[in-house]
């Protein structure tokens, strides 16, 4: 596999950094931006093995992101995190019928985060769902 990458949609910049520190802490290569705009065209250059996308954004918002690159048959398989400061469960069920494939909530605890990380990335290379 030559994309063992994961791609960081994030705006606010501490959150951004302190996902980038913890994930090339483990190895993994990161890449990164503010906007999910931006994060569709990243993704279909050089499909990532997993997104984390922060659901509020300026423009675009994570979900509509979700819906571009589930419609793209480049990056319809590529598994994706919501990363949301929303803890209201009505807004959880939300997300997740959205089709996302893991649900992160900020602040970000590490260990939560690396499972949620793990899974997402077990489920992308075809393991149980
Ligand atoms: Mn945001």
């Amino acid at each position: 596999m030559s994309n063992e990458h994961i791609l960081i949609v994030e705006d606010n910049e501490k959150n951004r950094k302190l996902v980038r520190d913890i994930l090339q802490f483990k190895g993994f290569k990161t890449l990164e931006t503010d906007t999910a705009e931006e994060g569709l065209v990243l993704a279909r250059h050089s499909p990532p093995a997993l997104i984390l996308m922060d659901v509020q954004l300026p423009g675009m918002n994570g979900i509509d992101a979700l819906a571009h690159l589930r419609a793209d048959p480049t990056t319809q398989k590529i598994p994706v995190i919501a990363i949301t400061a929303s803890v209201m469960p009505d807004d959880k069920e939300r997300i997740l019928a959205a089709g996302f494939d893991g649900y992160q909530t900020k602040p970000i605890s590490i260990n939560e985060f690396l499972n949620n990380v793990d899974a997402a990335l077990n489920k992308g290379k075809g393991g149980a769902t």
